[in-house]
This record gives C-alpha cells, structure tokens and sequence, in this order.
C-alpha cells in the first residue's frame, strides 16, 4: 500500500546533500520583506526608547522581579513541551504588568530575553517565526505602554491612586490590554497569511478558541497588573495559580497536536483513522452512502528536487488548505504521509464522490505556490472507493482507493479513478 509511508529516511538524504539555505530563503516574497521590516521596527523603537528613557531603580526590580515571573512559568511548564508550530501561553500576564507599569522601552526589552528562553529550553522553532513573535510582542506592548502613561503618567508612583480607584485607571488597562493583542495578532497573522497566502484573513485572525485564550490572558494580565503595582510581594501569590492555568493550557495544546499533523494542520494518519472508523460504525448503522479518496501529488519529487524541500513543504501546506477549503466541515481530511491525503466523504455515492475528486483536481491544478524561480503547480491523482461496492471496512476501502489511485497513475496522472470500471468512471485531464 502506498497509504502511511515514512518520508524520514529519503528526505534525510537529500537534505544532507543540499547546501545550508539561508533562514527566510524559499520562503514567499512577501514574508521575505515583512518580518525584517517589523524586526527593523522592533530594534528601531528599542534603540530609540533606550536613548530617552531615565533608568530608575524601582522600574529596574519591578522589571526584573516580572520577568523572573515569566521565566518560572516557562521553566515550571518545560517538563510538559511545548506543541510545534504556533502554541499558545499565558506569558501575557507578565508582558502586560510590564507594558502597563514601566515605560514603553521595558515592554520593547522584555520579549527577547523569554522568547530566548522558550527556543533554547524548551522548543526550537523555526528562527524567523521567533525573532518575529519577540518583535510583535515588543512592538504591541510599546503600543499599550504608550497609550496606558498618556492617561496614567506614573502608575508605580507613590501609592497607586489609579488601582484603588474603578476610574479611569482600570478601564484604560483593560482598553490597552486589548490594545496590545489586537496589534499583536494583527503582526503575527499578517506573517501568517503570508506565508500561506491560501489561508483566509479570518483564520489566521481568530477563531472562537484563541479569542477565548485571549480574553483570559486580558483578565490575568491586568489583575497581575493591579495587584503588583500595590506591592511587588503580591507577585508570589499570582505565580502559583498562572502557572496552573499555563500547565493545563499546554496540557490541551499538546492533545490536540496528537491528533494533527504538524506541516499541513490536518488529521495525521492514526488520528484520521479514528474518525474514519467512527464515520464508518454510523455508515453501517444507517443505509447512508459513505466515500473514500486517496489523493497523491504527481511527480511532488520533482517539486524538491527543483525547487527545494521548504518549497516542497510549502506545496504540501497550499494543497492541503484547498482540500479543506473544498470539502464540508463533516467531512475527515488527513495527510496519510509524505504527499498523500486521504478523505472520507459521509453520505456520498459514487456520482458525488467522482464530482468532489474532480473539483479537489480543479482546484489543486490552479493553486501556484511562490519560489524562487517564479511560481510552482502541481498537479494530484486521486483513487476512489465506494462504501459496500468496494469494501465493509476501513482496511477493504483503503486498499480498493490504493488500486485506483494506482489506475490513476498507470494511465498518466492527474486524474480520478475508481478501482474498476464498474460505475461512471470520470474523465482525466
Ligand atoms: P508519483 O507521481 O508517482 O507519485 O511521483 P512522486 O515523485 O510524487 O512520488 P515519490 O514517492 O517518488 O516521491 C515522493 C516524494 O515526497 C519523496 C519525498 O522526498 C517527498 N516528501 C515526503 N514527505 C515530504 C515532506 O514532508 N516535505 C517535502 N518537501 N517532501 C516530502
Ligand atoms: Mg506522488
Ligand atoms: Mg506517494
């Protein structure tokens, strides 16, 4: 079977014969001028606020005393991991003390020193995304900082007024608290979508879990914020119960990631085979059709070998949003390994199946991932199998969907076939 293949081994061969790439090269044009120039930003505002701002020596401990804050967090959490690609913390709750507290230039330091942190004792990720995050973070906090001392000049001064009193000081942290993660996520989902410009704004934006997350980071941040800018003592009673919260956060995080394949964002292979298998229990208890397509790109070696493997993941990450963006939101979708995915389509009979093969085959032959050399266009062959007519359970199904797709290869690519010329066959390219 062709289904479930490791692509470790011949991807650690041409790996060691390709020279070094720089960090951003193969990567589309757009991210390739954007992170530098928020990096620039981020250094720019730094070195400027630096030159502007007095030291003190109370912002110094409070400063020193949050970010040992930050760091407890991030090593109490270290034995747990970290999910790869983009996870979520609740460091928010020391950037935002610091932002609202201290002048802007604390808020423009403190990210470098804990992102350092997370990529060296927890998760190395990919430098750019790093360096990238540090700087939308630096950048949102300056941001809030600013608006926050335009409105409360001096908010570690004397006995904290602002705190003991609802107005205004409370409501304008809360204002700047959103503040900060709107311009932060608005950095980071602009480097999102350029990386993959498949991805619609609205999901690289939010979704209802991250606005969750947020509005929790929000609350914490600024009871964090009112309770050590009273005395920083109140600091020890925080730690305990944001350390719990970010424990279980990540605890979620890395279930989910179980379940998904890392590159692509789709189910891996055994997670798919679960749903698979619930999908097909519900098929045999109702009379409902029920559809398999094993989808797998044509030549894809040629795309790494031309254009490199980054390029190569780049075309994996553009093929599998079309599938998602193609199929309904109860269909299965999974990457089954190296550059085959796998769908399950409930309650579709042959016609259908074949017309959703045909679309995913349109769709995927329009999609144009940037490179180097210009843009790159794949093209994918699909096999399908039918429910009953083909197979009773996951293992008959897979490997009647396997002889089609081989059907389909056979007869010269970029096309859907069925295993055997026993339905409406559809046409190839
Ligand atoms: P065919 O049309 O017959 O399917 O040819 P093909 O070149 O697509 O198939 P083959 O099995 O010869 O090559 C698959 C290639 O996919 C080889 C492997 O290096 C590459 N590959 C597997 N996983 C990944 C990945 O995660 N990223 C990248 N960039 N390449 C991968
Ligand atoms: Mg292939
Ligand atoms: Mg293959």
């Amino acid at each position: 079977m062709t289904a479930v293949q490791s692509s470790a081994e011949d991807r650690g061969g041409e790996l060691a014969r390709r020279p070094r790439r720089r960090v951003l090269s193969g990567r589309p044009r757009l991210l390739v001028v954007y992170v530098p120039a928020v990096v620039a930003v981020h250094l720019g505002l730094t070195v400027a606020a630096l030159a502007g701002t007095a030291l003190r020596v109370n912002d110094l401990l409070t400063f020193a005393a949050l970010l040992a804050c930050g760091a407890v967090c991030i090593e109490a959490t270290r034995r747990l991991g970290m999910p790869a690609g983009v996870a979520r913390d609740l460091l928010s709750s020391w950037w935002l003390p610091v932002a609202l507290l201290l002048p802007p230039v604390y808020a423009l330091l403190m990210p470098v020193p804990l992102q350092a942190l997370l990529q060296f004792r927890v998760r190395r990720t990919l430098v750019y995304r790093r360096v990238l995050v540090a700087s939308a973070y630096g950048i949102a906090g300056a941001c809030a900082s600013a608006v926050f001392h335009m409105v409360v000049p001096h908010p570690l001064d004397g006995t904290p007024q602002w705190a003991l009193h609802a107005w205004p000081g409370i409501p304008a942290a809360v204002a700047c608290a959103a503040l900060f993660t709107v311009v932060n996520t608005a950095l980071v989902a602009v480097a999102a979508r350029a990386a993959n410009p498949e991805s619609r704004w609205r999901e690289v934006l939010w979704n209802r879990e991250s606005l969750l997350l947020d509005v929790v980071d929000l609350c914490v941040g600024v009871l964090v914020t009112v309770s050590s800018s009273l005395t920083l003592g109140m600091l020890l009673l925080a730690l305990p119960p944001v350390v719990l919260l970010q424990r279980s956060l990540m605890h979620q995080q890395l279930q989910a990631a179980a379940r998904t394949d890392a590159k692509t964002g789709l189910l891996n292979a055994a997670a798919w085979q679960r749903e698979a298998d619930t999908e097909l229990s519900r098929a045999h208890r109702s009379d409902d059709p029920l559809a398999l397509l094993l989808i797998d790109i044509d030549h894809f070696k040629r795309v790494n070998d031309t254009h490199g493997h980054l390029v190569g993941d780049q075309v994996l990450v553009g093929v599998a949003s079309t599938l998602c963006h193609q199929l309904r939101d109860y269909d299965v979708v999974g990457r089954f390994g190296g550059e085959e995915f796998v769908v399950l389509l409930p309650g579709t009979d042959t016609v259908e199946a074949c017309r959703v093969a045909e679309r995913l085959r349109g769709r995927v032959r329009r999609l144009a991932v940037p490179a180097e050399e210009g843009t790159v266009t794949v093209t994918v062959s699909v096999g399908v199998s039918l429910f009953r007519t083909h197979g009773q359970d996951l293992i008959e199904l897979l490997t009647a969907a396997d002889l089609a797709l081989y059907r389909a290869k056979a007869s010269g690519r970029d096309r859907v076939c069925l295993p055997a010329v026993d339905g409406p066959e559809p046409s190839g390219s």
